[in-house]
């Protein structure tokens, strides 16, 4: 739920910002509130009724892991997630992300559209997923904006470095020409980062880290063979499990 509530919110975003951009008009709270309770609901009705449907075209059709495993959703559940649609579309709206794109149209550069960005680290491809960026003409900055629509993490600051590096690389621009935002939208907190060089320096080796653990996986480096599935240990950090793909598979081992 938290995943597929923050996929719906993030593409209902995009959709407004681009049609504020091509028509002028912002949508209103209810009307970003009906379009995310739609899609809640079409994913509701694939997961409960149409199970033979995705198991043959998994990615056409909805599969919520609550009701995958439990059957259903408890109406709690229900209920705390249809308040936070209008949280965070309210909070979309009122933010300053928004309120500058309505206020500025004219003097920002919008990024480049494509979903897939990525740049090479050292030979390894490295697929960049922004939200949101642009350039401000009148401030000469480079803004960088990721929509929340969970709870402030430890993670976030290393996230928002690599997607710096990014702009960074691609615009040849200094870091002092880069702000990076996070908008909270369950709270409405808009929180600003600032990067130095040490800082790109310690994305580039943690970077470099997590790439030769995952290689240790790699039994044919030339065909990207996996390991065993026996070698591949399972977490004792249980909480990890609850979001994960792989719980059906890893629970028969
Ligand atoms: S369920 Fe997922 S996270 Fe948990 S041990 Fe298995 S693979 Fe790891």
């Amino acid at each position: 739920m938290p995943i597929l509530f923050g996929q719906i919110v993030h593409r209902y975003i995009e959709q407004a910002i681009n049609d504020y951009l091509q028509t002028g008009k912002a949508p209103t709270v209810e009307e970003l509130i009906q379009l995310g309770r739609g899609q809640l609901n079409a994913a509701f009705i694939d997961s409960t009724r149409r199970l033979d449907f995705w198991r043959q075209k998994p990615n056409k059709y909805y599969m919520m892991q609550e009701i995958y495993y439990h059957g259903t959703l408890s109406p709690e559940l229900v209920q705390d997630y249809k308040e936070r649609l209008r949280l965070v579309f309210n909070h979309f709206l009122m933010s300053e992300t928004f309120q500058q794109i309505t206020s500025q149209k004219g003097s920002l550069r919008i990024g480049e559209p494509e979903q897939f960005r990525s740049m090479k680290v050292e030979d390894v491809q490295v697929f960049v997923v922004m939200d949101f960026h642009y350039y401000d003409e009148l401030r000469d900055k480079w803004i960088i904006v990721d929509w929340k629509t969970g709870g402030e993490s430890d993670d976030d600051r290393q996230q928002l470095a690599l997607y710096a590096y990014y702009v960074q690389q691609k615009y040849r621009v200094s870091l002092a020409q880069i702000e990076v935002y996070n908008e909270y939208l369950l709270t409405g907190k808009r929180k600003k980062y600032s990067f130095t060089d040490i800082d790109m320096e310690n994305i580039l080796y943690t970077f470099q880290r997590s790439v030769l653990e995952m290689k240790k996986y790699q039994a044919d480096i030339f065909s990207n063979e996996p390991v065993d599935i026996e070698d591949f240990e399972q977490t004792q950090e249980k909480w990890h499990c609850r979001g994960c793909n792989f719980r059906e598979l890893c629970a028969s081992r």
